[in-house]
C-alpha cells in the first residue's frame, strides 16, 4: 500500500514540473511585465537553475483556487461579461485575463491576486508589476479601466485598486519586451538589476547562482555558458579532492 502512495506523489510532482516547463515555452507573457529581463532571458535560454520544489509550486497553485472562488462570486452576482479570456493572438506575447465585468454599465478588466495577508494589510497602492500587467491587458482588450482585486492568503481579506489605462506605461512594457527580444536574438545576456541582490525578485530567483557568475554587465550567452562550465568543473575537482 505504502508503495502506491509513493508512486502517486511522484506522478503529482511530475505534473507540477511539466506545468512549469509548459509555462516556460518561448513567448513573453503578460505576467512577465515588470520582471527582471535577465531572469526572462535565462528562462528562454533554458539556463541551469535551482529546481523549484513541487511543494512551492503547489503553494502557487493555491492562488488558482482563490481565483476560482472569486470568479464564482462574480458569476453569482451576474456581472461577468467574459472570463479566462486570451489576449488577441500576438506573435510574441501570450496572456489570459481573469475576467471582464460590467458595473454600472461600465466595463472593467479584473485581475485577481492572492497575496500574503500581512503585506496586504499594509498595502495602500497596488504592486507596480501588477499595474503593468493590467496596463497590458487594457491595451490588448482596448479597455479604459481595470480592477486589481487582492485577497489575503491567510485571512481572505479583500482589497481592490482601480487602474486606469495609461498608454505610455503599456507601450513602455512592449518596448521592454522588444528590447529583450533583440537581446535574445543577439544572444546577449541583459544587465543585472541595479539593486541586485536586494531586489525582491533576486531573493526568489532560481537563476541567482548563474547571475552572480555573469556579473553586473551584459555578457554573451556563449561566454557565460563557458564560465558556468568552468565553475562546475572546479567544484567537481574540489569535491574529488575531499
Ligand atoms: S538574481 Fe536578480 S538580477 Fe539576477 S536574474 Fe535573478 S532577478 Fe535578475
Amino acid at each position: 500500500m505504502a508503495k502506491t502512495l509513493i508512486m502517486l506523489k511522484e506522478i503529482i510532482d511530475k505534473y507540477y514540473q511539466d506545468k512549469r516547463d509548459e509555462r516556460d515555452k518561448e513567448k513573453f507573457y503578460v505576467s512577465d511585465a515588470g520582471k527582471c529581463p535577465r531572469q526572462i532571458f535565462f528562462k528562454f535560454k533554458k539556463a541551469p537553475r535551482k529546481e523549484m520544489e513541487p511543494r512551492i509550486l503547489r503553494i502557487f497553485d493555491q492562488g488558482d483556487y482563490v481565483h476560482l472562488r472569486l470568479m464564482r462570486d462574480l458569476f453569482s452576482l451576474g456581472i461577468v461579461v467574459a472570463s479566462e479570456i486570451d489576449i488577441p493572438p500576438q506573435e510574441d506575447i501570450g496572456g489570459r485575463a481573469d475576467a471582464i465585468v460590467r458595473i454600472n454599465n461600465e466595463l472593467y478588466l479584473v485581475d485577481f491576486k492572492s497575496i500574503n495577508s500581512t503585506i496586504l494589510q499594509k498595502m495602500d497602492a497596488p504592486k507596480e508589476e501588477h499595474v503593468l500587467q493590467v496596463q497590458l491587458y487594457l491595451h490588448f482588450f482596448k479597455l479604459k479601466k481595470g480592477i486589481l482585486l487582492y485577497e489575503g492568503k491567510d485571512n481572505s481579506m479583500l482589497k481592490e485598486f482601480l487602474v486606469e489605462y495609461d498608454e505610455k506605461k503599456a507601450k513602455k512594457v512592449l518596448e521592454d519586451f522588444n528590447r529583450l527580444k533583440i537581446n535574445l536574438e543577439k544572444d546577449l545576456v541583459p544587465r543585472q538589476l541595479s539593486d541586485f541582490p536586494q531586489n525582491w525578485q533576486c531573493q526568489y530567483c532560481q537563476f541567482r547562482e548563474i547571475c552572480e557568475i555573469a556579473g553586473r554587465d551584459n555578457i554573451q550567452w556563449e561566454e557565460l555558458k563557458k564560465k558556468i562550465q568552468e565553475e562546475s568543473n572546479s567544484e567537481s575537482n574540489s569535491e574529488g579532492k575531499k
